[in-house]
């Protein structure tokens, strides 16, 4: 497993895959670690939490420069990660036992409650776009509920795999209530089939994440799945164009274009249609795109060259078959992984572009007549994960919003984003389970009913 930076090309460092019986020992000893974390109290948990939160906060630089380097981020975005999962760290410490507490709830009985019990170790199966937000996300009120966690992690971002396992260990945690499994995606069948492992967590893609529900399901172990996404974003007629356009393009370019819930599609009111489009391209050609570690570049490289390459073929495979290429579009000459911020009109269903996931700086714009056009392009779609409006009309957003789009969350007048107090998920290929939130720590509990007569 080799660790490439793609700026530079250089390899960072080479890892050596974990054997069966190196993972089984230690998901042995996970397991073993998790009857004693389980009966601690979660003031004792909260502890260790807070510690992790100081640690990410005091290792912030060195922690942003092994994102950077491992998969391409601008530092600028490394560091907000990191804070981001101090935050969630945070968060769980002070509110884990509330969202636990045990409920009443009435009966005939003299008494009939439901008490939440954590349930073992789970898997944690992360991709490498958020190499540290998508495991903290998991791991914080993972730990905090009473859980214990080991995380494989994608190949082409071990460095980040240890140093969180570090970190965790760095903060005082209990030996062996999180561990990393240093091992490829062929290993995870054998890890979710190990007894001791009790549920699986995957942010990933819809083929991944298909793979990994079918052996869980098979075993009968819950999983729960963060999958791919392609956001549409409806521009009615009366948006602030230059508003829309501006918070459509920095999602579109945040983290180089490779997040689930980047805003993918733009919906635009015919009335308004060339002015947006006019300010959209022009954001998107100001975008300057080079080095990761220069504060200058609004995106780095894409994460890795194959996913670069597949990228500019679903943009090429479009144009052939009709599409408008209005900025972009072509690889660079250089020996960077670099793809330009493009563009991209003239897009119908058929098109990869219209049809798949675009994990990089590849934006495109529909045109609709009527709101009812509007939400059977945004809706026409396998994914289901974000949305968003930009309108004047509050409540009529909010109509589309809760009513009209299929999506786990849909922003009005903004971007979609994750906050550790609301829950976010996706429906239809998107996945399906809640992370974040009070909804988020319950997915891994044994909800159990008390009842006393
Ligand atoms: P990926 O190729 O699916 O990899 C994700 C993780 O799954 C990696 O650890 C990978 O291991 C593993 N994996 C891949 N195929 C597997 C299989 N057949 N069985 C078991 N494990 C498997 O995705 P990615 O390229 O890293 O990430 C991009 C995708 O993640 C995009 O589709 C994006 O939208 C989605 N994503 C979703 C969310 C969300 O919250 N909904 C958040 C972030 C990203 P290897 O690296 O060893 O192959």
């Amino acid at each position: 497993m080799q660790s490439i930076n793609p700026f530079t090309g250089q390899i960072i460092a080479d890892y050596r895959e974990y054997s069966s019986a190196e993972f089984e020992e230690i998901i042995t000893n996970v397991d073993e670690a998790f009857h004693l974390w389980k009966l601690t109290s979660f003031e004792q948990r909260a502890v260790s939490m807070k510690n992790l939160q100081v640690q990410l906060l005091v290792k912030k630089g060195y922690l942003a420069e092994i994102i950077s380097s491992e998969m391409g981020k601008v530092k600028r975005e490394a560091l907000s990660e990191i804070e981001k999962c101090a935050l969630v760290c945070g968060y769980y410490a002070e509110n884990a036992k509330a969202f636990l507490d045990n409920e009443s709830i009435k009966t005939e009985a003299s008494e009939s409650y439901i008490t939440y019990q954590p349930i073992g170790t789970v898997l944690a199966v992360m991709p490498w776009n958020f190499p540290f937000w998508q495991v903290f996300r998991f791991l914080a009120p993972a730990l905090m509920a009473g859980n214990t966690g080991v995380l494989k992690h994608a190949s082409n971002v071990s460095g980040c795999a240890l140093a969180i396992e570090q970190l965790v260990s760095d903060a005082g945690f209990p030996e062996n209530v999180f561990r990393t499994l240093l091992i490829g995606s062929s290993g995870v069948k054998t890890v979710i089939e190990n007894p001791l492992i009790k549920a699986v967590t995957l942010t990933g893609s819809t083929p991944a994440g298909k793979s990994v529900a079918s052996v869980a399901g098979s075993m009968l172990k819950k999983s729960v799945l963060e999958l791919g996404g392609s956001d549409p974003y409806l521009i009615l007629e009366d948006a602030e164009v230059e508003t829309a356009a501006q918070l459509c393009v920095t999602s579109r370019l945040l983290n180089a274009g490779q997040s689930c819930i980047g805003a993918k599609r733009f919906i635009v009111a015919d009335k308004i249609y060339d002015s947006f489009k006019s300010e959209f391209v022009r954001l998107m050609s100001e975008a300057k795109y080079g080095d990761p570690l220069d504060p200058q570049s609004a995106i780095g490289p894409l994460a890795r060259a194959d996913l670069r390459d597949e990228l500019h073929q679903q943009v090429e495979k479009s144009r052939e078959m009709g599409a408008k290429v209005l900025l972009g579009g072509y690889i660079p000459g250089v020996k960077a992984v670099l793809y330009p911020p493009t563009v991209l009109e003239n897009v119908v269903p058929g098109m990869p572009a219209y049809d798949e996931e675009l994990f990089g700086p590849v934006a495109v714009l529909y045109r609709f007549q009527t709101e009812e056009e509007a939400v059977r392009i945004a809706n026409n779609t396998v994914f289901g994960l974000g949305a968003g409006v930009f309108t004047a009309d509050v409540l009529k957003a909010k109509l589309l919003a809760e009513a009209g789009l299929d999506a786990g969350c849909v922003f009005v007048n903004d971007f979609v984003k994750s906050d550790p107090r609301l829950p976010f998920g996706g429906v239809k290929e998107s996945g399906y389970g809640r992370e974040l939130s009070a909804i988020g720590i319950r997915e891994f509990m044994n909800v159990k009913t008390v009842v006393v007569k």
